[in-house]
């Protein structure tokens, strides 16, 4: 054999050798995409358990172990309106069976509130797809004494000092919208927090304080059993789930519109085809009759076809930083 076939021989037992550990590397990765999920799948809720986000993620979750025929555990990590999970998570091993459940705060608001957050809503994330909107109303202990938005306005405006806000930590949706709401009134009632909205409502239902701003999901139960007081919702329409509830505007403040919304994250470079297998689940999940009839019932608003891709979540979790980054900026710097 002479020196060039002795080189070439080399060349491609190199090339072959390279090839076969290459196909050894990814052939473990495809055949896992394949059986995806082969165990239970963890989804981190960021809140405690009974608010929005538990009640919404677990309606879903309960319809995607039918499609994906696994096991769906909800974690509940609460702290720092929901930052503590979502750090979690955007350092979790990007496998697809660790999710999170995020929302408007975790991956948006949270992003102008703190300068420092441990992680970036899209460069730390695959977003994966939307459950719900979930429309925010303005809501109060049931003596709280004001009849209609105009008087709470003029209730809150003249005893801002004394009053208590229920909230579920800074950047979540609740702290949010009533920086927002008490941004555009002027006032600055001291904050209380909770380690999500669920005991926050408890707060509220047994009077310990005065109003906060919640995502309707939470809301529809206690409004109707008269255990709270709703003074508007903070869409452009009424909720057919609560139809005697005035908008902001019909009520007389036009310019809060808040409306939240709750989605599944994976944390970034979880492979495509497993993101493909969760969003198809959950899609499937929102076509069904039963978890339709649920959501809606709740007040939730169930995304369109067109608004389930990863894409449409991108999308939205882009514009919404831009819109409550000069919001909440000005009021919390
Ligand atoms: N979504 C939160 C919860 O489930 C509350 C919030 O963001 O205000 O408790």
């Amino acid at each position: 054999m002479n020196r060039g076939d002795l080189i070439v021989r080399r060349f491609g037992l190199l090339f072959f050798g390279s090839a076969l550990s290459f196909l050894a590397s990814i052939l473990p990765t495809v055949t896992a995409h394949a059986e995806y999920p082969d165990r239970p799948i963890k989804i981190v809720v960021p809140f405690a358990a009974d608010g929005p986000t538990d009640v919404v993620t677990r309606i879903v979750a309960a319809r995607m172990e039918q499609t994906l025929k696994q096991k769906i555990q909800i974690e509940n990590v609460t702290g720092a309106g929901g930052t503590t999970a979502a750090t979690l998570v955007a350092r979790a091993f990007p496998d697809g069976y660790t999710l999170i459940a995020g929302h408007m705060g975790t991956h948006a608001a949270a992003v102008p509130l703190y300068p420092k957050l441990a992680y970036h809503p899209l460069k730390n994330f695959e977003p994966v797809g939307l459950l719900a909107g979930t429309p925010i109303l303005i809501l109060a202990r049931k003596d709280f004494p004001a009849a209609n938005l105009k008087e709470f306005i003029s209730y809150v405006k003249a005893n801002t000092d004394r009053l208590n806000v229920a909230h579920a930590g800074v950047g979540s949706v609740s702290y949010s919208s009533c920086e927002l709401l008490n941004s555009l009134l002027k006032i600055r009632p001291t904050g209380v927090p909770y380690p999500g909205t669920g005991p926050a409502m408890s707060a509220l239902i047994e009077g310990q304080v005065d109003y906060m701003c919640d995502q309707i999901v939470n809301a529809v139960p206690p409004i109707k059993s008269g255990a709270i007081k709703a003074y508007s919702i903070a869409t452009p329409e009424r909720s057919a789930s609560l139809p005697d509830v005035p908008t902001v505007k019909e009520a007389g403040l036009p310019e809060f519109q808040a409306q939240a919304w709750n989605a599944i994250f994976a944390p970034k470079h979880t492979p495509a085809p497993i993101v493909a297998k969760l969003n198809a689940a959950i899609s499937e999940a929102l076509d069904d009759e039963a978890v339709r009839k649920r959501l809606l019932d709740l007040g939730s608003i169930i995304p369109k076809t067109p608004d389930r891709t990863p894409t449409a979540l991108t999308a939205l979790v882009t514009s919404e930083i831009a819109k409550w980054t000069p919001v909440l900026k000005p009021i919390t710097n």
